[in-house]
Order: C-alpha cells, then structure tokens, then sequence
C-alpha cells in the first residue's frame, strides 16, 4: 500500500479538519493563554517532589481516584460520585461527546467561542449549528431557546464566562434553557472563578446538566493537565464507561489533592486578578480602540483596526496576545490575559507608546 492509499482510510471528517494549533512564541511577558499569573509557592512543589521520588513508578496508579473524585467535588460544592476528571477539561469535552453524540446528532453552541468543540463536533461526525453571538458579543439566549426547539434531543455546549469574548450566562437565563431543552447542556466553567453564576446548584434540578471544570485557569495549573466534569450521579457514572483506565497518573493525582489543600494559597490571587481586570478595562477604553469587550473572565477582548500592527508592536515588546481575529464576528480582535500588576504595566505602556506612534 502506498502513503496515499493508506492516508485515504483515515475517517473522511478526520482529514477534513484544520487542526487546532497554537505558534510557539517565545516572549517575556505571556498574555495569550488566560493562564495564572502567579505560580504555587515553592514548598508545595517539593512537597509533590518528595513524593514523587518516593513513590515506585513501575506501578500503576490507583485504578480510580476516589480521594482525588471526593476533594473535587466537596471543593465545587456538589454530591458524592458527581465527578470524572482527566487530562484537562478537554478531556472531558471528548468524553462527553463520545458518550452524548453519534453521526445523526445535532450539537447546538454559540459562536464565537471555544473552537476545540467544533473541532470535536465535526472530528466525530456529528452536524454543528452554530448560533451567533448578539451585537455587543452577549448571548443571544432567544435564539438558543428557539434553536433547542428547533432541534429537540440536541446537544448544547454553552461556555460561561465565555472564550475569547468573557461574556457570561446568569441563573435565569440558564433556567429558562434548561426547562425546555430536551437534550443535555454541556456547560462549560473552566473561567468561572473569576466571576459569572457558578451552576453547580442547579445539577440537582437538571440531570441533563453537565459542568466541565479545569485546573488551569484559576487554580494556576495549566502545566499540570487536570479537568473534571460534574454532573448527576446516575448520569456520571455512564459516561465514565468510554473514559480511558488511568487517565489520571500518580502526579496529578497527588499534586492535585496537595494543591486542594493548600487552595487558599492560590485563591488569594483571584481577587487581585478580578480587581487588575477591572483596572485594565477601565484602562483600555481611554485607548482609542474601536470596541473593548466587558469580561467575567480573567482576560479581555479588544476591537482595534490596526491589529495586525498592534500585534506584532506589542511582540517587537516581548509581549504576546492572542489573535482571534480569525473567529467568527471577530474581525481585528485581539484577546489580552490579565498578567500580574507588572505585566500589565508593561503592557499598558506598549499599547499608550502604539497609539501614540498611531494616531
Ligand atoms: N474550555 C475553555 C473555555 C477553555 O478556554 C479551555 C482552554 N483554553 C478549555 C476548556 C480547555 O482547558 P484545559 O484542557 O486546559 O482544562
């Protein structure tokens, strides 16, 4: 057989993907993934080493991590037996889909937003609908209550505080979905630390919710690779069936539990990450950008004509920021992560020297 002939069996919806893919770029100042600025303190991290040299690594790790189950979902609030966790909340997208969807599903999400869910949509067979997102990039929740209508037994991925616009869905229009959607609702709070309605109180009312969680964010592990999904018991513990044995490994595992328990270390730094996001939209708008997005995330989207310029400016400043200006409704947008204090000076310093330079 020949590459073109063995290339020509990989599934049709596989190939016709475009990958997702992130340029490696080294620059000082990172403001392009909505990570934590602020590491975990040193000590915890020797205390996960001390145990990691300890612990024999020709053994597997336990064949469930119930410990790690538990603290995750006492942490979020919800029942016992209410979670799966995995390699990132992606991960847990995956699983979700394998278990939710097959080639006659609908799956309902509004755009733009998150675009590993297209990806996965589309990787499976499955036929996306895309709602748009309203004129100042909310959700348009009247459109979503019809599409739901229009596709009953669907599944709908909402993503709330929403990636890359920060938008977020309150209590009562997650209701007023929720009590006629059919089908199950993917809601997906990797941001919500940094505000909008946390809905874990609503997984009792809906088992057709499920919330995907991530340690990436908030919690600054991003380089850990920890997601966990919530949901109803009954519900959860199906869908574990297609979760692959051993997805979690024993430095996950104890580095996740460590970190649970030392959380107050690292939830300090929510509050001054929400108050620099604050400061910074603030900021931003005395700038002459055509639109700057409001956020209840730990980023903030910004509508500049000259992007492409300010891009590669802030870049030659050793600051990089995401480009998403290729998203649906994104024309000339730029995504900017809330760095730490300094970072954002940095930042705020290029972007006034810019528009100095530019108008
Ligand atoms: N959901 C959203 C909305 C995200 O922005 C991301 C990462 N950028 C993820 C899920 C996946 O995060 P991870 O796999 O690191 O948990």
């Amino acid at each position: 057989m020949n590459l073109n002939e063995a290339m020509s069996l990989i599934n049709a919806n596989i190939r016709a993907l475009k990958p997702y893919h992130l340029e490696p770029d080294a620059c000082t100042i990172k403001l392009n993934q909505n990570e934590n600025p602020f590491d975990w303190p040193r000590e915890i991290k020797e205390e996960v080493a001390r145990y990691c040299v300890e612990r024999p690594w020709n053994r597997y790790p336990p064949f469930i991590p119930e410990e790690l189950k538990e603290a995750l979902a006492s942490c979020t609030g919800a029942e016992t037996g209410s979670v799966i966790a995995g390699n990132g909340s992606n991960e847990m997208l995956l699983v979700l889909l394998l278990s939710l969807v097959n080639r006659d599903s609908t799956v309902v999400f509004c755009e733009p937003t998150f675009s590993v869910y297209k990806l996965l949509v589309n990787g499976l067979a499955a036929s996306p609908h895309a709602i748009p997102l309203n004129d100042t990039l909310g959700y348009d929740i009247k459109a979503i209550v019809e599409a739901v209508k229009k596709n009953p037994g669907c599944v709908l991925i909402l993503c709330s505080p929403n990636n890359p616009t920060g938008s977020a869905i309150d209590e009562q229009d997650l209701r007023r979905i929720l009590e006629i959607h059919k089908g199950f609702c993917i809601f997906d709070q990797a941001y919500v630390e940094f505000g909008g309605y946390n809905a874990i109180p609503l997984l009792k009312e809906y088992p057709n919710l499920i919330i995907t969680r991530t340690f990436s964010k908030a919690f600054a592990g991003a380089g850990l690779r920890l997601g966990y999904l919530v949901g109803n018991p009954a519900i959860v513990k199906e869908i574990n069936k297609i979760k692959l044995p051993y997805n979690i490994n024993f430095f996950i595992e104890f580095t996740a539990l460590t970190l649970l328990k030392n959380r107050d270390a690292i939830f300090k730094t929510h509050a001054a990450i929400k108050a620099e996001r604050d400061a910074q939209y603030r900021f931003l708008q005395t700038l002459p950008f055509d639109a700057v997005y409001p956020s209840a995330a730990n980023f903030i989207l910004v509508r500049c004509r000259k992007r492409a310029g300010l891009f590669d400016a802030l870049k030659a400043a050793g600051i990089l920021v995401r480009d998403v200006s290729s998203y649906p409704l994104l024309e000339n947008c730029l995504r900017i992560s809330i760095g730490s204090r300094e970072e954002n000076q940095s930042l705020n310093a290029a972007l006034k020297s810019f528009f100095d330079a530019h108008t």
